[in-house]
């Protein structure tokens, strides 16, 4: 068995396999991922146990589920909200910390699978320090890899940590790599639903509301990825954390347009030859994948029946009205730390958007002159990356009055 992103020789793969239960961590414990992860722990209750359980500001949520699944510690990102997780958790025995760096440190307990679900470039410190320490890495959060993958990766090579791919595109291909060697590959084919505006108007999206924004079409997440996917940012990430994830060439990386989600992602090889991985969309595979690997856990999720009528269509993207999906390709292909500029004007944006300050199209004019205005790294050491983010942030914010 060879693990097929870092080629991890079958010794360290079988450290995850063994028969006793597994320890997690879960940073971004309250959100749409975490819940979810949450859910498959709880089914499955003989093989976890839970170190230790994060979240930004929910310390009520927090403590019911740290509670529930008998976590040994629960940390809240925002210290004013430390009396309230206190208070919840009351005589539990479990821990109780509150801070950036309480934090980091959770992740630092030893855990052997980490589930990396912080949203956002917040989510990489964390996910650093977990990696460090060699744990297993369920890779939710995709905007680690954006901002910081030439360095992430390089580290979980020297380590020799496993990097479970969790999004459902790159867990697809994740899946479908073990059909062939990594050298055969030519390509790898990312689908994207189009969101909930594949087929409106420049004039209709300009004038979309936060609510129509957040109805997407096939998939139930965190309201930022939500509207990432309604600008196509989301996949123009994506490209990015595919790079990086399976060592590709920006070139080998293409979208396609598929509505009804059922193909979650497709490797071609040197022959022709496609591999696609397949199932009805829903977070819950993925993420029972990347808890059980090497090995599956048998579901009674709803299985796609082909006996049914219906229809599996693809689309080139419209570039052209999404050029969020323009942008994030000159950053996959420049490099350096544009990638991690363009994450970070992202973030303000849809920040921006979710609170009405901004309109729809205006997100895609943020990040563009974001990525104008902040000084090109070519090889940003850590800190440049952080120094990056900020900048970028700084910038972009002061483009709108926040
Ligand atoms: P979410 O908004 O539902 O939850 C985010 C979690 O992170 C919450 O627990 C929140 O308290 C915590 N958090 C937010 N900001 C934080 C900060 N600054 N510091 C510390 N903790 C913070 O998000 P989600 O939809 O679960 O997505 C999580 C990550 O997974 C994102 O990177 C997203 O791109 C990725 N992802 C999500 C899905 C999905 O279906 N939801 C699919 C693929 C990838
Ligand atoms: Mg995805």
């Amino acid at each position: 068995m060879v693990n097929p992103m870092t080629a991890v020789p079958s010794a360290q793969v079988a450290t995850v396999s063994r028969a006793g239960e597994l320890s997690l961590t879960l940073l971004g414990a309250t959100g749409s991922i975490g819940s979810s992860t949450l859910d498959l722990v709880r089914k499955n209750r003989d093989r976890f146990r839970v170190e230790a359980v994060t979240a930004q500001r929910s310390a009520a949520a927090l403590a019911k589920l740290a509670r529930d699944v008998g976590a040994r510690l629960a940390v809240v990102g925002d210290e004013s909200c430390y009396g309230e997780l206190k208070d919840a958790l009351g005589n539990s025995g479990i821990e109780a910390a509150a801070g950036e760096e309480a934090i980091v440190d959770a992740a630092r307990r030893p855990a052997e699978w980490v589930m990396a679900a912080i949203t956002g470039a917040a989510g990489l410190r964390p996910t650093m320090t977990a990696l460090e320490r060699g744990a297993t890495i369920a890779l939710a959060n995709k905007e680690c890899l954006v901002c910081a993958g030439a360095l992430f990766m390089r580290r979980a090579q020297e380590i020799g940590a496993i990097v479970l791919p969790v999004d459902s595109e790159h867990n697809a291909i994740f899946q479908a790599l073990s059909a062939g060697r990594r050298a055969d590959v030519s390509r790898i084919i990312l689908t994207a639903s189009g969101g909930p505006f594949r087929t409106a108007s420049l004039e209709q999206m300009r004038a979309a509301t936060v609510q129509q924004a957040l109805r997407h079409p096939n998939w139930s997440m965190g309201a930022k990825i939500t509207i990432d996917s309604a600008t196509l940012m989301n996949k123009g990430l994506e490209m990015i954390e595919a790079k990086w994830l399976f060592n590709l060439q920006p070139g080998q990386v293409q979208v396609v347009i598929h509505p009804q989600s059922i193909i979650h992602s497709m490797i071609q090889f040197e022959d022709g030859s496609i591999k696609a991985q397949m199932g009805l969309p829903d977070m819950k595979l993925p993420i029972q994948y990347a808890l059980a690997f090497p090995r599956r856990i048998a579901s009674s999720f709803p299985r796609y029946d082909f006996r049914k009528p219906g229809t599996l269509t693809f689309e080139e993207p419209d570039v052209k009205t999404f050029r969020n999906l323009t942008l994030a390709t000159e950053a996959l292909f420049k490099g350096g730390n544009l990638p991690c500029v363009l994450n970070a004007a992202n973030e303000i944006a849809v920040f921006a958007f979710l609170r009405n300050r901004i309109g729809f199209l205006d997100m895609t004019d943020l990040v563009e002159r974001t990525m104008q205005h902040v000084p090109f790294i070519e090889h940003p050491t850590l800190e440049e990356y952080f120094e990056s983010d900020g900048e970028a942030l700084n910038f972009a914010a002061s483009l709108i009055k926040l």
